[in-house]
């Protein structure tokens, strides 16, 4: 099966699903996918994979296992770089709504539970954006051995010479100069 929309292509209607026995379950192939992510985050690759939707005794089972890529720069050299992210998770979804009177469920005796909208839909995005967030690096590298930036010139390290001589240094920095102390 395909993702519902490519407008939200992780909001599954499940009623026929819950409809379903208990372990009946559906697959859904995921392509080219995105989601709202904190303004601090960007993809650098659109989410693919698959979602595993399984009918439980109570609700309903997602079984996500999806990759994306983040994009950010190298903690050392800012180079910009694309953090490889492996999405995988399973998180049981119970109704709002019960399935045979057709009233809403009290939900204060679980007021954590994740829900089931009144419209049986199973929106997985808030999930997945979180799983995204907390697979963010906090200090990526662009090469385990990435030597940074040269102090004096202010360019990477491995790229071209950095045997500056006192005269040599960026235009760029050359307003710093001033605010050196006098060696003398
Ligand atoms: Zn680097
Ligand atoms: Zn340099």
């Amino acid at each position: 099966m395909s993702a519902p929309t490519t407008e939200a292509p992780f909001l599954f209607n499940v009623a026929g699903l819950l409809a379903d026995a208990p372990g009946t379950h559906r697959t859904y192939d995921i392509a080219d996918a995105r989601v709202a992510l904190p303004d601090d985050l960007e993809l650098a690759a659109p989410i693919g994979g698959s979602v595993r939707l399984t009918r439980t005794n109570r609700g309903i089972l997602a079984d996500a296992r999806l990759t994306t890529q983040l994009a950010g720069e190298c903690a050392r050299c800012l180079r910009p770089l694309t953090t490889p992210i492996d999405i995988a998770f399973e998180e049981e979804y119970l109704p709002s709504i019960d399935l045979h009177s057709g009233r809403p469920v009290d939900t204060g005796e679980e007021p954590d539970a994740l829900r089931l909208s009144d419209h049986h839909e199973l929106d997985l995005e808030p999930s997945i954006s979180d799983s995204i967030s907390l697979a963010e690096p906090i200090a990526p590298l662009d090469r385990a051995d990435c030597p940074g930036l040269c102090v004096t010139c202010g360019l990477p390290l491995d790229e071209g010479e950095h045997d500056h001589p006192e005269d040599d240094i960026d235009p760029r920095l050359e307003a710093l100069r001033a605010f050196r102390p006098a060696e003398d």
